[in-house]
């Protein structure tokens, strides 16, 4: 079921299980959600005819299927760059191998779309991990070219700059982003609506997720409900219509559960007064 734009939709947990993902849209009273990758006992084709049948019941369709690995933490900067995504080259092998199967998994339920964080690409393009980085992508773009699926690389952990040099060296049609503008704030990577900007013609789908500026060295910033922190939530709703963004506004809070369904309850109204609001869209390019 295609999804309109601007639609508000949510993103489920990683590894979360999906009868309580599904519940959680339901509570929400959204239309459509990404997916984060659940337990490895719903990794099978059963389990995908299961969850595919579950979502379809309750009218959801699935956008986006989150890639999430074993290991993966988000403590403080320094444990983000040593445990997240494809950059540590430990597990690198092991969660490409992951990847194909998450995107066979989804490929089974109809998903086309899947996406990561890719860890902290190197800003440097001389440093010697940053053409590991861009052939470990392309591997992972070539297998799922042939399928019709995308790659949506997760933002924040680089500056918008990084990001457009990795999707160009990278070369593949099928790579895009999904851009979270608060994770720019709590990553200190970047003002988010200039960043918008500037990778905007690859932006396929968002996160919208609020966030305040970090206030250490090292560490991250906080999250915080949406429209109460710095990305100003207006503005990026306005300049997404700008840009002629066409996916839809999924929300993501990554708090327990109370108060994560309040809370997200909460920015979709925001969101829908938002997206009628001719004042977020009527400022004309300059
Ligand atoms: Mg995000």
């Amino acid at each position: 079921m295609a999804v309109r734009p601007f639609a508000v939709g949510i993103m489920l947990g990683v590894h979360q299980d999906p009868r309580v993902s599904v519940e959680k849209c339901k509570k929400v009273g959204v239309n459509n959600a990404q997916l984060g990758v659940p337990p490895n006992e719903w990794l099978t084709l059963e389990g995908a005819m299961e969850v595919k049948r579950m979502f379809d019941e309750a009218g959801v369709t699935i956008t986006t299927v989150f890639c999430g690995f074993e290991g993966e933490r988000y403590d403080d900067i320094e444990t983000v760059r040593r445990t997240v995504g494809y950059v540590p080259e430990e597990t690198r092998e092991e969660r490409v191998r992951k990847t194909l199967q998450i995107a066979e998994w989804a490929y089974a339920m109809g998903v086309k779309r899947i996406a990561a964080h890719f860890g902290f690409i190197p800003e440097d393009p001389t440093d010697i991990r940053y053409p590991v980085c861009v052939e470990t992508m392309r591997r992972i773009c070539d297998y799922l070219l042939p399928k019709g699926m995308t790659f949506g690389l997760e933002t924040g952990q680089e500056t918008a700059d990084t990001l457009l040099r990795f999707i160009r060296d990278v070369g593949r049609k099928n790579i895009n982003v999904n851009f979270d503008p608060a994770n720019m704030i709590l990553y200190g990577t970047g003002d988010p609506i200039e960043a918008l900007k500037k990778v905007g013609k690859y932006v396929v789908s968002v996160h919208c997720k609020d966030g305040k500026w970090p206030t250490e060295p090292g560490k991250l910033g906080t999250e915080v409900p949406l429209g109460e922190g710095d990305v100003g939530i207006d503005r990026f709703i306005a300049t997404l219509k700008r840009i002629g963004f066409k996916g839809p506004l999924t929300i993501e809070r990554e708090v327990p559960d109370p108060p994560q369904t309040d809370d997200m309850i909460k920015a979709k109204a925001l969101l829908e007064s938002l997206v009628k609001s001719k004042r977020a869209g009527a400022k004309k390019n300059r």
